[in-house]
């Protein structure tokens, strides 16, 4: 895997793209201009894995725009060494945005594919989460609660099981809506029974799917 002077000059192009399109938190700029995106990639995909779109994965699932991945990254209002879970690691690359910042990440993947891909790639760059391979909406009871989820497929509902595992204070950031678009939603947990909903707009997602693939 070579990260040339070439592609550094392609991310740094990208971060000044999301920060145009209305990304503040630079620490959310800095991890994108830092992480080799190509990475998380087949080698088809070289020259154009820094244009802002998303690009196909293995298994029916794509690595998301990496605006999108900036948008959902601000929401989560980050700080250090939160734990965090992720549903829906794909390529891993989200996971890594989120370990730049300094958080706990555990994330976890429906498809093995995937999610065997994923656990190589990272331990070779030398990004260390916790990956599993299971069905999101179940979360991980066993590692909860956790400080923020982050859920990065589309939700028909907000699962009853992550609302759990999250802490009192915490924050979720939840795409929901069924196949087409879906409403970008904050979930503050104000306590057991209260919870502070917000919209952000709207996004394309592939599906939240039950069930192990
Ligand atoms: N965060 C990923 C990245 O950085 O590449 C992109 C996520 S992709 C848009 C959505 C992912 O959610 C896919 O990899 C898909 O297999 C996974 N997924 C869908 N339903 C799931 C579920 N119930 N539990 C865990 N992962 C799921």
């Amino acid at each position: 895997m070579i990260d040339s002077y070439r592609h550094k000059g392609m991310r740094r192009k990208l971060a000044v793209t999301i920060k145009n399109k209305g990304i503040k938190d630079q620490r959310v700029l800095a991890a994108i201009e830092k992480i080799p995106r190509h990475f998380f990639l087949d080698s088809s995909f070289t020259e154009i894995a820094y244009q802002d779109k998303p690009f196909p994965i293995g298994s029916g699932q794509t690595i998301s725009q990496p605006y999108t991945v900036a948008f959902q990254t601000e929401l989560l209002q980050v700080e250090k060494d939160e734990k965090i879970l992720e549903v829906g690691t794909g390529s891993g690359y989200q996971a890594c945005v989120l370990l730049e910042m300094g958080a706990r990440v555990y994330s976890i993947e429906r498809h093995r594919t995937l999610y065997k891909k994923a656990s190589q790639l990272l331990s070779e760059m030398g990004y260390l989460p916790k990956l599993f391979y299971g069905d999101g909406y179940k979360g991980l009871p066993t590692f909860a609660p956790f400080d923020k989820i982050l859920v990065t497929a589309g939700a028909p509902e907000i699962p009853e099981e992550l609302l759990k595992q999250l802490k009192t204070g915490g924050l979720m950031v939840i795409p929901l809506g069924g196949s087409g678009n879906q409403l970008m939603t904050t979930i503050r947990k104000l306590s057991d029974t209260d919870f502070e909903k917000k919209e952000h707009g709207y996004f394309r997602f592939v599906p939240l799917l039950g069930k192990k693939a």
